[in-house]
């Protein structure tokens, strides 16, 4: 039968490039859109922490650009990406440090250590091998700008300061660590600020990205929306030649 005539189901399997500012949900949103179309998750800030609190464990100071760079072979970074939340971990240098990256100290000092251009072309280079494969939902600051240009949906998140530092505030609560407010709100807006006048890979919203203002939504709202987005992407007519999986009905 030719194609015009066949009754064909294209599964395709789209990139995902959720952007924005710190504390609007991204890797919670993330996460859930990644449970929901069975696509990895890959929460790209998870890199950077590890790599700051690496160069913390090393007494290394983000002043000392060399020393930095050189320590870059020395980190090995590991992410565990299974689907059960269980089992997905962040290993530095063999050692778990899911918590120890969600640490205020490594939070004051992150978005100082992904300014470095070195950092950064480092960080890019492996998102883009886990993300080679499509199926996957990466969260960030760069990844519809700069790690993936082409993803077929670009989302950049923004929130009001106050949604935002109340996220930061529960999420933290829920880990076991207890931040004043007004220090939590501090550390979002230095960091807003330097992500986005960095040179190298600053956070702004791709020209063809969607927004999602998060400032009223619950979880579950701003989960639906992206995943309404996906699915229609994931479901458009495409030429049957060009698809990975062609699934008759
Ligand atoms: O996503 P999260 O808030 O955990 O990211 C921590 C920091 O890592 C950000 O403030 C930013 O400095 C850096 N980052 C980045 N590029 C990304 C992801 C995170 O520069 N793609």
């Amino acid at each position: 039968m030719g194609a015009a005539g066949a009754n064909f189901v294209a599964v395709r399997r789209i990139t995902i490039a959720l952007d924005g500012y710190a504390g609007c949900g991204k890797s919670t949103t993330a996460k859930a859109v990644a449970r929901s179309l069975h696509y990895l998750f890959l929460d790209s800030g998870a890199m950077y922490r590890a790599f700051t609190l690496h160069l913390m464990q090393q007494g290394i100071s983000v002043a000392d650009i060399a020393a930095v760079e050189a320590a870059l072979p020395q980190a090995h970074i590991e992410l565990q990406l299974g689907a059960d939340p269980e089992q997905r971990h962040v290993l530095l240098n063999g050692e778990n440090v899911d918590v120890e990256i969600r640490m205020p100290e490594v939070s004051g000092l992150v978005s100082e250590v992904s300014a470095i251009a070195a950092v950064r072309h480092l960080m890019v280079a492996q998102q883009r091998r886990i993300g080679a494969q499509k199926g996957v939902v990466m969260d960030g600051r760069d990844i519809g700008t700069v790690v993936f240009p082409d993803a077929e949906l670009k989302v950049f998140m923004s929130a009001s300061i106050d949604a935002r530092v109340l996220r930061r505030q529960g999420e933290l609560e829920r880990i076991g660590q207890h931040v004043d407010l007004a220090e939590l709100r501090a550390n979002l807006e230095k960091r807003d600020h330097i992500d986005s006048t960095r040179t190298e890979g600053p956070l702004r919203q791709a020209p063809d990205a969607r927004v999602l203002d998060t400032t009223a939504l619950t979880i579950d709202r701003q989960v639906e929306i992206v995943l309404d987005w996906a699915r229609e992407l994931i479901s458009a007519p495409v030429s049957p030649v060009r698809d990975e999986t062609i699934v008759a009905r």
